[in-house]
């Protein structure tokens, strides 16, 4: 049995091309689900991060770019590829990816039948970081948009200066004789980190997790620095002054001793909080975020021309009422998409108690 939840906007005389259930954004005319969080017969996955991509789904629908991370993160399944503006049709539905800016492949769904347009957003980034394809709003009736930074408070420096900002606390590093252990999401901001740091150090390191995505990435002939994996014989003289690049679950964890002495900085969008680097325990924190700001959301929603806009994944309240303030029609969904890790989590709640009184 399917339930449509958390769904605010009146329905009566709206027709719902995509329903919003238990298992996810479902498709009824053309049988699909997008990003389901249960298994279901086909699913169409937005970007390979965990709480959008999940296994046991019986066939999966991803750009070309998502298939080999979705391989090494779900195992051996039935993946159908697609470029981007490639259409697709399923029972008379059409559907196409568009890109999403997010990481590597990540793609927003546009799905149009009788001329009704829905465009689902999965998690999107508007600046473009030379990697993922460029963030492209797509017109449509109904845009589902993420809010993970939909507060404010959240506005991006650029990437060229959050770069040269980590540039400089490296070099600041290696004059300590210190490692950079720089903490970044293995898929997406650790590419990203990596081509900031490309030319400053000699060795770049990494965690055997960043490790597995990036063969899987170069294996799929994307172009990426060289670097190298962090074992139990990597010699400590190579260490010093070096950088390594590590997922959240390795911070603070035994496997960071080997690099003492070492600094930690944080790299995610988060860390625009002050209290979350001081909670981290991090000697930096550096903003860099996949995800829009709160200018970025309020830019694309506007720039869809959709009349009805349905806000999850975030500060969906927040951002749903500064849009039916501002004259645009919104309703906040519940969904279970959340943190690529618990860390993230935490920081993500500690904003909510800290922002929203
Ligand atoms: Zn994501
Ligand atoms: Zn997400």
């Amino acid at each position: 049995m399917r339930h449509a939840v958390g769904c605010s906007i009146q329905t009566k005389s709206y027709y719902l091309l995509i329903e919003f259930t238990d298992r996810g954004l479902y498709c009824e005319q053309g049988g699909f689900y997008i990003d389901p969080w249960k298994p279901v017969e086909k699913a169409i996955i937005t970007h390979a991060h965990s709480d959008h991509a999940r296994a046991g789904s019986s066939a999966y629908l991803c750009h070309t770019k998502t298939k080999p991370l979705l391989e090494l993160r779900l195992g051996n399944h039935q993946y159908q590829t697609a470029e981007w503006n490639e259409p697709v049709f399923m029972n008379g539905v059409k559907v196409s990816l568009r890109p999403a800016g997010h990481v590597i492949g990540s793609s927003q769904v546009r799905v149009e039948y009788n001329g009704e347009v829905w465009v689902v957003s999965g998690d999107y980034k508007t600046e473009n970081d030379g990697i993922s394809g460029a963030f492209e709003p797509v017109t449509c009736n109904t845009f589902v948009t993420e809010s993970t930074f939909g507060l404010p408070i959240y506005n991006w420096k650029s990437q060229s200066e959050i770069f040269a900002e980590i540039q400089h606390w490296v070099k600041e590093n290696q004059s300590q004789g210190k490692t950079s252990v720089l903490i970044a999401y293995s898929v997406g901001k650790a590419q990203r980190v990596l081509n900031a740091v490309q030319h400053s150090a000699e060795n770049i390191f990494v965690h055997g997790a960043i490790w597995n995505v990036h063969q899987a990435l170069i294996n799929a002939g994307n172009h990426l620095p060289a670097v190298t994996r962090i074992t139990a014989d990597t010699p400590a003289s190579l260490l010093k002054g070096s950088i390594v690049i590590a997922p959240p679950s390795a911070d603070g964890t035994p496997w960071m001793k080997k690099f003492h002495p070492y600094s930690v900085g944080v790299c995610s969008g988060w860390m625009q909080v002050r209290g979350n680097v001081r909670r981290r325990n991090a000697d930096a924190g550096f903003a860099l975020s996949d995800h829009a700001d709160w200018n970025g959301l309020l830019q694309t929603v506007k720039a869809t021309s959709a009349q009805k806009v349905f806000v999850t994944h975030g500060f969906q309240s927040v951002f749903s009422r500064f849009l039916n303030e501002n004259g645009i029609a919104a309703a906040e969904v519940k969904t279970e998409f959340g943190a690529e890790d618990e860390k993230t989590n935490e920081d993500s709640n500690n904003v909510a108690d800290e922002a929203i009184r």
